[in-house]
């Protein structure tokens, strides 16, 4: 990356605000829309709006160095999830599904710092990109790239004006038959499947690990920051990263759907018309003088529309049915220990007694809180 082109991308960033106000839910890592004081998703309370106009330049643009620690660490914060941001966007076109892990890492590591202390818009940067990356890697109902979407086939038309090269230059393409690729619905179904998607994605969050490890970053969970945040940071910094990745239901990796089971994923079930001869039935015309010289002929089955086979009634044709590891939400259960929080009161603090304590207790760095030893820190049971 050279340093233009991270030039560009803070400009981008920074550019990128306006819009309305996009918050991260500290306790799930969904993005509120909404507004309110609440999250949508899990209740959690969320961070306050911001006031209207961030009359107070951002902190990131503050070269004069007086910066409180609350400035520095969203400073840092700011440098990494720009770095993400730069390898998501590098990965995004060829590689959704690695450019969706460093979004989520973005995400994650954003949950340290405050939003005034950001450039506007910062969050909203990461948030779409995550949004054009689930799109990407969605599992049905997809827009067909072959033919855009439109389901009929693009077909090059030579010279078919003749002699007239203007003509024939003006109309490259003309209109076919149904695209081959979608059978003419114009959305991909059933092509990428549930589980292949969620192997996909689980792929890409490999593949981003080798990005990060290569970076000199430590896994943190499934978060990966610098290697000196897990002496630096408190153990509710900590916990913040992690849950925000560890909300996820582990069994659908937050597709919230698993195959279907009576079609074992595929959306459809063998047409069950019984005149149904591959996808052709057997129609008798009438008025004839005996049954014996009664034509036939050969219609498409009206069942099937020809093509042997129908949606299944279980997932409505998708493929996909509520995972039952999350019922379908896509989220994880609260840890019991902890409810959700990732720490817990520090122990090494409630057994000394606070008069003895000279210097900040080494365990939780002063802040009473360590991280919870039953999730340790992810803030949800793991499956
Ligand atoms: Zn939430
Ligand atoms: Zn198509
Ligand atoms: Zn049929
Ligand atoms: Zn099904
Ligand atoms: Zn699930
Ligand atoms: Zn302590
Ligand atoms: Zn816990």
């Amino acid at each position: 990356m050279t340093r233009l082109s991270s030039g560009i991308l803070t400009l981008i960033l920074l550019a990128a605000c306006a819009c309305g106000q996009l918050r991260i839910c500290g306790s799930c890592g969904r993005e509120d829309l909404a507004g309110g004081t609440a999250c949508a998703v899990c209740k959690g309370p969320l961070p306050p709006l911001e006031p209207g106009q961030p009359d107070s330049a951002p902190a990131l643009s503050d070269a004069s160095g007086t910066g409180s620690v609350a400035d520095a660490l969203s400073k840092q914060v700011f440098d990494l999830v720009k770095r993400d941001v730069e390898a998501a966007r590098q990965e995004e076109d060829r590689r959704p599904e690695v450019a969706l892990a460093r979004y989520e890492n973005a995400r994650a590591l954003l949950t340290l710092a405050r939003a005034e202390h950001l450039p506007p818009g910062t969050a909203r940067v990461v948030l779409d990109g995550l949004q054009r990356c689930r799109t990407a890697l969605a599992v049905a109902g997809q827009a067909c790239s072959a033919c855009g979407g439109s389901g009929r086939q693009q077909v090059a038309r030579v010279q078919l004006a003749g002699g007239d090269g203007e003509a024939a230059a003006e109309t490259k393409l003309t209109t076919g038959a149904a695209c081959a690729t979608c059978g003419g619905a114009g959305t991909i179904r059933g092509r990428r499947g549930v589980e292949a998607t969620r192997l996909l994605i689980l792929q890409g969050r490999r593949e981003a690990g080798l990005q990060q490890q290569a970076a000199g970053r430590v896994a943190a969970g499934r978060a990966w920051i610098p290697p000196s945040w897990p002496q630096e940071r408190t153990p509710e910094q900590l916990a913040l990263i992690r849950r925000t990745l560890a909300a996820e239901c582990s069994a659908c990796a937050g597709l919230g759907l698993e195959p279907c089971r009576r079609c074992l994923g595929s959306g459809t079930l063998p047409c069950k018309n019984k005149a149904c001869r591959q996808g052709w039935v057997e129609q008798t015309v009438g008025n004839t003088l005996t049954p014996k010289t009664a034509l036939t002929r050969r219609v498409k089955c009206p069942d099937c529309q020809g093509t042997t086979r129908v949606a299944c009634p279980a997932c409505r044709g998708g493929g996909g049915t509520a995972c039952s590891g999350c019922n379908g939400t896509g989220t994880s259960e609260p840890c019991r220990s902890c409810g959700g929080e990732g720490t817990v009161p520090c122990r090494s603090c409630r057994t000394r007694a606070t008069t003895e304590q000279t210097e900040p207790c080494e365990t939780c760095q002063g802040t009473r809180r360590m991280l919870c030893n039953r999730c340790h820190g992810e803030g949800y049971q793991s499956r």
